[in-house]
């Protein structure tokens, strides 16, 4: 049994719950067991969406992690979001590009700042009636948002280091929240588990929405939109059409990919 599961209960005389059948799971989250790595360990399930979150400032807004997060949804078919927090330091104008390109690609993206109480309400909204995910390098204000829609969960947040920039990390096991605006929210240890590693080099293209769309252009079946002629990918990005920080994104996680 994991975070989310739907099981059926009965009641025995002393009126407690016992489990009696853990209902199908129409979703999953898992990584790689740290001892077995064939052998996949369940986070949590049914979910159905993941909530990326990111800070304007710091910790400094980086859109190569929120692109690796994407790239995770995508492997796990997963709807995702991209909050933006703390827009109080840094105003949304800085991010219109990546913006711009993530909702092309079919991402919903929000700015908020926990700390001033903007974009609480659209936040709410996102999270209605559905099982999130929440997830994000520690420090950019996961903890703080949760408790200014839900202030009863009081989770603990910590300063981000004065000399560092860096969040302190805080959150460390994995925590089902319910709402009271009937959703659930999934606050995770943050990047571990979304490893990577699994995934094989000619499947990227795939966890990228725009890159996948336009890959059937190139000149060859196989390409991989790195050094290949007649990529249309590349020739996208050329133009202009294909936003070059998503395309970075790409060409670093495929990179780093062994096969
Ligand atoms: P978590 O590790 O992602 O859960 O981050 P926390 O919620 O613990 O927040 C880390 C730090 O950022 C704390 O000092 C918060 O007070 C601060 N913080 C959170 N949201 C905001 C915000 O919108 N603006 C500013 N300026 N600081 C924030
Ligand atoms: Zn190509």
């Amino acid at each position: 049994m994991a975070v989310g599961d739907n099981v059926e209960i009965s009641i025995d005389s002393d009126g407690q719950a016992i489990i009696e059948t853990v209902l199908p799971r129409k979703q999953y989250l898992s990584r790689p067991d740290k001892i077995t790595p064939e052998r996949r360990q369940v986070i949590a399930t049914n979910l159905d969406q993941l909530v990326v979150v990111t800070s304007a400032s710091q910790p400094q807004f980086k859109s190569g992690l929120i692109d690796r997060f994407l790239v995770s949804a995508e492997r796990e078919n997963l709807p995702a979001a991209v909050v933006i927090n703390k827009i109080d330091l840094k105003e949304p104008i800085y991010f219109t590009d990546y913006v711009e390109s993530w909702r092309k690609a079919g991402y919903t993206v929000l700015f908020t700042s926990a700390k001033k109480r903007l974009g609480l309400d659209e936040f709410k909204k996102l999270l209605e009636k559905k099982s999130s995910v929440l997830t994000g390098h520690s420090g950019v204000g996961k903890s703080t948002l949760i408790n200014s829609i839900q202030p009863q969960l009081d989770l603990k947040t910590k300063d981000v280091s004065r000399f560092t920039g860096k969040g302190v990390h805080t959150t460390t096991a994995v925590i089902m929240y319910p709402l009271d605006v009937e959703g659930w929210i999934v606050d995770t240890p943050g990047l571990k588990i979304f490893s990577l590693t699994d995934i094989e080099k000619n499947e990227m293209a795939d966890y990228f929405p725009e890159i996948r769309e336009l890959a059937p252009g190139c000149r060859f079946d196989d390409c991989n939109h790195i050094s290949e002629p007649n990529c249309a990918v590349k020739q996208a990005v050329g133009e202009g059409r294909l936003f070059e920080g998503r395309y970075a994104s790409y060409k670093k996680l495929w990179e780093q990919l062994a096969k």
